[in-house]
């Protein structure tokens, strides 16, 4: 396939004083070159923890992981840490929710972004400046010359995302992880960095995994979905696809919770009660069968003993049958 990023079958478990968590059971993805993949879920669905997974940013002595990473034709499960670190920052950039997870209040913005230049490509200290400005230009930092010399604390919230952007940007990787890139900006202030992001990836044709919880940035920025549920993946498809025609009872009820969502769709379930599943004891057969209303139209108990398993491309993971999917979310989920 095309896939820049593939991942397949990924299994991350940490260990807790409670017992062993399963943060991400049995997960497959593939991100390709210069497309946006979405990735949407509550808190505790294991989107974060994939992510920081690929990147290699996870505590090797309290989690097991297996299945494969494969980055460009590398597998990253295997690679050393050495190997890791040339891969961040260089290869791959993550942008997190608060810029001050990634930069240090003790330097510079300037230094912060010249530095791992200066060390990822043996650039000197006038080329990784003279980047660093442009960079910061790019991202519509007025001033970048005389802003170089600011330490964070200096910039606004939204200067200072945008220099985290920058950061992420200037080694110009080829895969790009945000995790909730936006969600402490004001809305004007968020919608700015998601068109500048937009814009950054068409012209740096990088692959992106966009993490959030919010389906109205997805609509506007991915260009496929993947829904995740008790660290596993529950629907996959185009955004077109997973917002217009979703096809899988958490996707309608996530859908459901979702004011913001900004297009025609119109849903008219109540949000999902209950909340999400123990990771340390994860319900059996189909992670959602706790709080799904629809189980009981599924023959047997299959949907709590079998655990449904999401195929390759556009699909969900659910025992439903394709009739029962298409004719519940038209009599019941689509019409007002
Ligand atoms: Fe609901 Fe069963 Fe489908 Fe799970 S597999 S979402 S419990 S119908
Ligand atoms: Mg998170």
């Amino acid at each position: 396939s095309d896939a820049f990023l593939s991942v397949r079958d990924l299994r991350v478990r940490f260990s807790t004083e409670d017992g062993i968590v399963k943060a991400v059971d049995g997960l497959s993805f593939d991100v390709e070159r210069g497309k946006t993949l979405g990735i949407v879920g509550e808190s505790g669905s294991g989107k974060s923890v994939t992510n920081l997974t690929v990147l290699g940013l996870h505590n090797p002595d309290t989690s097991t992981i297996e299945g494969s990473i494969n980055l460009d034709g590398q597998e990253l499960l295997t690679a050393s840490e050495r190997e890791l670190q040339k891969l961040r920052g260089n290869k791959m950039a993550m942008i997190f929710q608060d810029p001050l997870t990634a930069m240090s209040p003790y330097y510079t913005v300037g230094r912060q972004l010249s530095e791992p230049y200066m060390k990822h490509r043996g650039a000197s200290k006038k080329e990784a400046k003279d980047r660093a400005v442009q960079m910061l230009e790019k991202v519509g930092i007025p001033q970048p010359k005389l802003r170089f010399d600011d330490y964070p604390h200096q910039f606004s919230g939204g200067m200072r995302q945008r220099a985290m952007i920058a950061m992420a940007l200037m080694c110009d990787p080829e895969l790009l992880i945000a995790d909730e890139p936006t969600t402490a900006l004001d809305v004007t202030v968020q919608a700015q960095i998601l068109d500048l992001l937009k814009d950054l990836q068409q012209e740096f044709g990088s692959a992106i995994i966009f993490i959030t919880h919010d389906l109205g940035v997805i609509a506007n920025m991915a260009d496929d979905i993947m829904v995740m549920y008790g660290g596993r993946a529950m629907e996959r498809g185009t955004v077109r696809e997973v917002l217009h025609t979703p096809r899988h009872p958490y996707t309608w009820g996530l859908l459901s919770s979702m004011p913001r969502l900004d297009s025609d769709v119109d849903i008219a379930l109540e949000p999902i009660p209950g909340t999400p599943p123990s990771l340390l004891n994860p319900p059996t057969g189909c992670r959602f069968s706790p709080r799904c209303v629809f189980k009981d139209q599924v023959a047997g108990d299959l949907c709590t003993t079998v655990t449904p398993e999401l195929g390759e491309g556009r699909d969900t993971a659910c025992h439903l049958t394709s009739a029962q999917k298409q004719s519940i979310f038209i009599d019941k989920i689509q019409p007002r």
